[in-house]
């Protein structure tokens, strides 16, 4: 029997992610030199220096398990987002998270309803788990259609995914259009709510998911320390939930699964007001600087409560971006050929996107 024939036919038939080229072989490949990368929504002011601190001081205890509970940031995090310890999981990254929310409620043959655009993630983890993905697009504005992912509900739908802020057009839900649909939406349905942005959002009508779980147990939300807090390289995110829902999380996932210099870190940046001050600066002026200059040059900016945005510059902007040493994400695998997505940088970083732009723009 060929081993094909022995795999699982849902992880067969998966197409295997392929990771970005290093920016060292990019370089190499297109004879430039420091090149900057706007690809990945990292934060471009680097980690919060508490949190290398933090790190340092603990590199001499990995010959250690970490604490499988994450004790202390549990603690922590639970006083500052108002929520009990046990209405918390921690992962490795939000991307465990995802995938723990799937293992614990999708079967083979269950549907996922998913904005589309969205989150390239969704997809990976829905069918790993044998679920069968059901995309609903966007709105015109790049908004998510709401009614349109109601009215995908079969008998066999198990979770609706929203994306809020979305993943890659930046746009967001208010208030009052999230719960009317958390009204409308039947009680046999989980409700995932990515809000790996969560720390970003400019718009005040921004909803209060996690005070909702009284009056929507079935709902679960994500955020994580890989965007605001600059510890995407370390790998830590977290669940929150009903203390019901998050049981059943915590039986699904390993002991181990969140490092022991991960926790520390994350503890450490939690409470670095400093640089998340900072973080939001950098990045509010930045918004406003690429959307002023990149609608001056002619290519359309959606408005944003994230580090990126999307942005509508013809069909060559990757390539010609690419060639002058600057990346960003494309958008072409998505549908939206003329579009890319740049992560917020550095004043210098922007300024290089805007003069690249300008060469050909
Ligand atoms: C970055 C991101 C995540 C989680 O990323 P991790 O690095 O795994 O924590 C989840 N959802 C969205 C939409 C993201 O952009």
């Amino acid at each position: 029997m060929a081993i094909k024939d022995l795999v699982n036919p849902h992880i067969r038939d998966l197409a295997p992610y392929e990771p970005g080229k290093p920016m060292e072989t990019l370089e190499r490949e297109l004879g430039i030199a420091s090149s900057v990368k706007l690809a990945s929504n990292e934060n471009p002011i680097g980690p919060s220096p508490k949190a290398i601190e933090a790190l340092r001081s603990r590199l001499d205890e990995v010959n250690r398990y970490p604490d499988g509970a994450c004790f202390e940031l549990r603690t922590r995090l639970s006083q500052k987002l108002g929520v009990s310890e046990r209405q918390l999981v921690f992962g490795c990254g939000g991307d465990e998270i995802l995938e723990l929310w799937m293992k614990t409620f999708v079967a083979p043959g269950d549907e996922v309803i998913m904005p589309w655009p969205s989150f390239a993630m969704y997809p990976i983890v829905v069918k790993g788990m044998g679920g069968k993905v059901v995309d609903v697009p966007l709105r015109e504005d790049f908004s998510h259609d709401l009614d349109g992912m109601l009215d995908a509900i079969t008998e066999r739908t198990k979770v609706i995914f929203i994306c809020n802020p979305n993943n890659p057009t930046g746009t967001s839900i208010g208030a009052k259009e999230f719960e009317t649909f958390v009204d409308r939406l039947p009680r046999d349905i989980v409700l995932a709510v990515d809000e790996a942005y969560y720390e970003f959002v400019r718009r005040e009508d921004f909803p209060r998911s996690i005070e909702m779980f009284d009056k929507r147990p079935e709902m679960l939300v994500l955020r994580t320390f890989s965007k605001i807090y600059g510890l995407a390289g370390l790998r830590i995110g977290y669940g929150i939930g009903s203390e019901e829902t998050i049981g059943y999380l915590e039986r699904a996932r390993h002991p181990f699964n969140v490092n022991r210099l991960a926790e520390f870190a994350a503890l450490a940046a939690l409470d670095d007001d400093e640089h998340v001050k900072k973080t939001l600066e950098i990045n509010s002026s930045g918004i406003d600087y690429l959307t002023r200059e990149l609608t001056a040059l002619g290519v359309e900016v959606l408005p944003t409560d994230t580090n990126f945005l999307l942005a509508k510059g013809g069909a060559n902007i990757y390539d010609e971006l690419l060639r002058r040493g600057v990346i960003v994400r494309p958008m072409a695998g998505f549908g939206l050929p003329e579009h890319v997505r740049i992560s917020i940088g550095l004043p210098e970083e922007n300024e290089r996107l805007v003069n690249a732009l300008r060469e050909f723009a």
